[in-house]
């Protein structure tokens, strides 16, 4: 039986509580949004293909995408968590500040548990509450370039922009240009 895809890249999703991780997840891998779901224990992984169109033709690839709660308890099951992973979302809260401070510390958590580099993307969650924005812009792409990481501000509420950041990090992951893949969305 011919495989239904090219490639099946794991992905984690990492960042502090509450910043939207599971919303994000979710709303790529189901398309909804909803208030009511427990916060993660443990972990959960959601699936979802997606294609690349490339000059060749359709690349197609199967995202299993990892969830977490970001809590202490999380500790136990690190290592299965990281294991094999190729590609990472970090995950801040942009009405939350100290989200943002503790990036610093989710990076090196990344670069512990996995020991080759992996393409990270950045991601600012909650752009759909611009009025508590706790974050500036000039801020973002300074971190955004002192790490260098591609940047993409999304609301798991709205949906918008959730697509393209699960789009960008397959890119990364599937090893395209950045530069083509910023012209096609
Ligand atoms: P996690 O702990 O990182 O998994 O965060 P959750 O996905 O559980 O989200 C934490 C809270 O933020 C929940 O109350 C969500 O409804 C809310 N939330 C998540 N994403 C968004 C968003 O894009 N906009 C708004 N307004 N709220 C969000
Ligand atoms: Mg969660």
């Amino acid at each position: 039986m011919a495989q239904e895809y090219d490639y099946l890249f794991k992905t984690i999703v990492v960042g502090d509580g509450g910043v939207g991780k599971t919303a994000l997840t979710i709303r790529f891998s189901k398309g909804i949004f909803t208030e009511d779901y427990k916060m993660t224990i443990g972990v959960d992984f959601h699936v979802k293909t997606i294609s690349i169109e490339i000059d060749e033709g359709l690349i197609t690839c199967k995202l299993q995408v990892w969830d977490t709660g970001g809590e202490e308890r999380f500790g136990s099951i690190r290592p299965m968590y990281y294991q094999g992973s190729l590609g990472a979302i970090l995950v801040f809260d942009l009405t939350n500040y100290a989200s943002f401070e503790h990036l610093l510390k989710w990076i090196e958590e990344v670069r512990t548990n996995i020991k080759f580099e992996i393409p990270l993307l950045l991601v600012g969650n909650k752009s759909d509450l611009p009025d508590q924005r706790a974050i500036s812009m000039e801020e973002i792409n300074q971190f955004a370039k002192d790490f260098n990481l591609y940047y993409i501000e999304t609301s798991a509420k709205t949906g918008k922009r959730v697509d393209d950041c699960f789009y960008v990090l397959t890119c990364l992951m599937a090893g395209l240009d950045i530069a083509e893949i910023k012209l096609r969305l």
